[in-house]
This record gives structure tokens, sequence and C-alpha cells, in this order.
């Protein structure tokens, strides 16, 4: 260990980007057995490691770092499994900038110990080694547990129900297991591949899933199961009320994303074969900063657009999304505006011009983040043929979806749950997720799974029928 001071930071190299602009695949390299051990033993083993401190999951970063660069991979898989239900995913697209990376503490002047890339490389060699094994529960418990919701929050609680011995069935509306990791994350940062051979295997230990089924009546669900889980996302997109909003060809990024994702998962999709919800040949206006808007404006760089702008309102140091994501659209060829806000969609049926104001940053504000205020007079016109909204999400009016009146919500329209034990204000009822949490992150949903699922089993277990 500690070869930090004579090894330089090296990550799998992305694909040479005219070339990952021309197809879907993820644009990472792995690392090969000799550049992960040399990578890993870059870690320094400090005391208090805010790698750690920094993850959500609280992942044991030193010692599978330690595993791996001693060649001890099976024992490095056990520990990075134990606290994460998907550390494939996680070390795929956690955006490590912000968390387990971006707070590693190796001496100064030198750069973070590349951990998701080493995560992803222990897990896929768990898998291509063969100890990812199906669920074996010890003992079957004869409870059953109802989940709405086949995304990160859902399965990750569904893994750790199963593991006690629970009966699991898993509802969600679409037709595939993943939930936003299928419909929403694109191919070239998370390959489908990925998500559907997780979902083999917690079929394979028992869990049983309900596809196409949409629940809206939550005390029905209730009544078949002995506890119930919400983890049904959050998908609401947030509107900009500026006028030509009702033209032709602007669409919300879900929307946008989704028929990319079920095209290229080889779903017949005909506003994409029509070319409504295809990029090929046009200008394509991205708004917002996040990183929905990041995976909109390199969706429509694959898709053929002729030029793809994306358009945000405060500037690169205060943008939400990863800093990675940018560097790679602006790599594939992205345009970005900074200090940029639209005033008015133009057009006669359809856009055809984006009216955009300067924005100037002013004083941070309560949550910290420097504010935007228009710069008078400053005005520009953007050409676009297609307008794709990506402001974030909110959650749907839910007491009404679910019908349950009872349902307590946030002030911000999200699920409130019981902070110490997920559970919500219908007895038996738990949250978790971006339901709960509001728009987030993959690895915060796994968390909030986990720990939703240790309530519930909590609660099962000192239940009256567990007594009887
Ligand atoms: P979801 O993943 O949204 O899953 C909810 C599931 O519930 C869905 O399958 C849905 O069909 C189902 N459902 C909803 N209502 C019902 C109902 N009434 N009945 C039955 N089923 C229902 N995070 C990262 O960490 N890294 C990234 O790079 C990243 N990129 C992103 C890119 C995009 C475009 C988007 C939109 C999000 C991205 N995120 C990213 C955020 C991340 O995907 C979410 O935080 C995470 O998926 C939330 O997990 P969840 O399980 O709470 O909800
Ligand atoms: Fe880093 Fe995410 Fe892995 Fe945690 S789960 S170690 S934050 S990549
Ligand atoms: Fe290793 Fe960096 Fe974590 Fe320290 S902060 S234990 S150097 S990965």
């Amino acid at each position: 260990m500690l070869e930090f001071t004579d090894t330089p930071q090296h990550y799998p190299q992305p694909k040479a980007a005219d070339k990952r602009r021309r197809d879907f695949n993820e644009i990472y390299a792995a690392f090969d057995p000799a550049e992960a051990a040399v990578q890993a033993a870059r870690c320094s083993q400090c005391g208090i490691p805010f790698c750690q401190i920094h993850c959500p999951l609280a992942n044991n970063i030193p010692d599978w770092l330690k595993l791996t660069a001693e060649g001890r991979l099976e024992e490095a898989y056990a520990i990075s499994s134990a606290t994460n239900t998907f550390p494939e995913i996680c070390g795929r697209i956690c955006p490590q900038d912000k968390l387990c990376e971006g707070n590693c503490v190796i001496e100064k002047g030198f750069k973070s110990v590349t951990i998701g890339a080493v995560e992803k490389y222990i897990t896929e060699t768990a898998f291509a080694e063969g100890w990812v094994k199906p669920i074996v529960p010890a003992r079957e418990t004869g409870f059953s547990v109802g989940i709405i919701g086949a995304g990160p929050a859902g399965l990750a609680a569904a893994d750790m129900l199963r593991r006690n011995g629970h009966a699991v069935h898993v509802y969600d509306r679409y037709d595939r297991v993943g939930g936003l990791l299928i419909y929403g994350i694109p191919n070239f940062k998370l390959e489908k591949h990925i998500v559907a051979r997780r979902h083999r295997l917690l079929e394979d230990g028992g869990i049983t899933f309900h596809l196409n089924h949409d629940v809206r009546n939550i005390g029905e669900l209730r009544a078949k199961h002995d506890a119930a889980l919400i983890a049904t996302g959050v998908y609401k997109a947030r509107e900009i009320d500026i006028p030509g909003g009702d033209l032709e060809n602007i669409f919300p990024a879900m929307t946008y994303l989704t028929a990319g994702n079920r095209t290229g998962l080889g779903d017949n999709v005909p506003e994409f074969e029509s070319g409504r919800l295809n990029a090929e040949g046009k200008k394509i206006v991205v708004i917002g900063g996040g990183d929905t808007a990041m995976d909109c404006v390199r969706t429509a760089v694959r898709q053929g657009a002729r030029s793809v702008t994306c358009l945000y309102r405060r500037d690169r140091a205060n943008m939400p999304g990863s800093a990675r994501e940018v560097k790679n659209a602006e790599e594939e060829g992205v345009q970005f505006l900074w200090l940029s806000a639209p005033r008015a969609f133009a057009g006669k049926k359809s856009v055809n011009q984006i009216l955009a104001q300067r924005m100037r940053l002013i004083a941070h504000d309560a949550s910290g983040r420097q504010a935007v205020v228009p710069a008078p007079g400053e005005t520009f016109a953007l050409p676009c043929d297609m307008a794709i909204k990506a402001l974030g999400f909110d959650a749907e009016d839910l007491p009404a979806l679910f019908a349950a009146p009872e349902l307590k919500v946030s002030k911000y329209g999200t699920i409130a749950i019981n902070r110490k034990n997920f559970e919500t204000s219908l007895p038996g009822v738990f949250a978790a997720g971006d339901i709960v949490r509001g728009a987030s992150l993959v690895v915060w949903a796994i968390k909030d799974g986990r720990e939703a699922a240790a309530a519930i089993h909590q609660h099962l277990a000192t239940s009256e029928r567990a007594a009887a």
C-alpha cells in the first residue's frame, strides 16, 4: 500500500470521443488484474477514511482496496457486497467525484484513489468467477412483503428481505426490472445486461416479480401482504412556464430518454421510428444542468444530431451534475451555454428557436448555492428543432394516486416517513428511495432500501403473529 508516491492515478481509459459518439456502448474500459492491484495499492489506509465517511453506504473501502492490492479478490468481494447490494452499478454510475473519490485524502498534490473503477472490477471478477450466488435463506418465515417499484430502492429492499426468509413480491408498472436504471440512465453509462443479470439473480433467489402491474390502491396491496414498501421514485417532470411552451417538438427528458432506451433494447417505438423522438439531423437544445440533462445531450449526440446545445442558468462550477459527465459531454461535442436561461420558445407549429436570457450570479442563497438573476438587456436567439426539458422531477399527488387520503406527504409532496423506521402514516406501509428523498442518486436509493428492509424485518419479527 501507500504506493501513491510512486504510482500516478490511472482510470480505465474511456474510448476516444469520436469513436464513442458512434454507439451506445459503455465508454470506459475495465481494469485488468495488474492495473486494479496497482491502483488499489495507492491507498494510504487512512486511520479515519474520509472516502468511507462520504460513501452513503459507508463501504469499507480501505479494506477492499487492500485485499485487491494483495490479489485476494473473493474476500474483497465479500466485504464490498456486505454493505452494497449492487456494487457493479455504483462502481459505474456513482458521481464518485462528489462522494468517495472526491473526499479521498491521500497527501495533498496526489490524485485520489480510483475507488469506483476498483469496485466495478472486484464485482465483475466475482460474477466471472461464479462467486455471486442467488439468495438461499436459512429458513422461511411465512411472512410476505409487497414492494411497489423495481428500481434500486425496491430491489435492494427485496434482496435484504428475501435473505431474511420472507416471501417477497415486487410490483412494477414497467415491463422490465430496474426503474431508472433501465429507462432513465442510458446504455453508455450502464449497459442494460448488467441490470438484467441482477434481475435474474433475484428471481433465482425466490423473489417474485409482477411486471406491467400499476399499483393504484395501497390498501388492496397491503391486504395481500404482511407489510408493504412504496419505492416508486419521482417522475412528474418540472415545467418551465414561458411563452411558446405548447409548440410541438418540446419534450420532457424522460419521454425522450425512455424512447431511446427502449429502442436500444429492441422495442418497437413508433414515436422514435417516425423521427419525432429521434434527434438525428436536428438542432437539439437541452435545458438543465443535472445528470438527466447530461444523459439527454449525450444521447442526442449518439443519435446523430446536427448540433447539441445545453442551456444552463448557472455556471459550470454550480452545475448539480457530475463534473465527469460534463467533461465527457464536452469531449463528445456538446456546446454548453452557461449563465443562460430560456425566455420563450418560438415557431409556428413546431419550435424553431429559443429566445434566451443571459444570467449573472449573485450572493449565495440559504441553500449555499449562488442565486442567479437576469443580466438586463442581454438576450439572444438559439436555433432549435427539438427542445428537451431536464429541469428535475417532483412527486405526483400520492394520496390520490394510491387511493389513500390518510397517507401523509412532506411539504415537497414526497412521502413522509418516521425517519427511525421508514414507516409511513399507514401502519405496516413503509417507503424508501426517491419517493421519500426526492430525485437523488442510485447509491442513496440502495441505502434507503436496505435500511427500510431492516426496519420491515424488525416490524415483522416483533409482530403478534411472530410471537404466536
Ligand atoms: P426508480 O428508479 O425511479 O424506480 C421506481 C420504480 O417504481 C420504477 O420502476 C417505476 O416504474 C415503478 N413505479 C412507479 N409507480 C408505480 C406504481 N404506481 N405501480 C407500480 N410501479 C410503479 N443516479 C446516479 O447515482 N447516477 C447517475 O448517473 C444517475 N443518472 C440518472 C439519469 C437520469 C436520466 C435520471 C432520471 C436519474 C439518474 N440518477 C442517477 C438518479 C437515480 O436513477 C435515482 O435516484 C434512482 O433510480 C432512484 O431509485 P428508486 O428505486 O427510488 O426509483
Ligand atoms: Fe464510491 Fe459509490 Fe462505491 Fe460508495 S458506492 S464507494 S460512493 S462508488
Ligand atoms: Fe485510501 Fe483515499 Fe480512502 Fe484514505 S481516503 S483510505 S487513501 S481511498
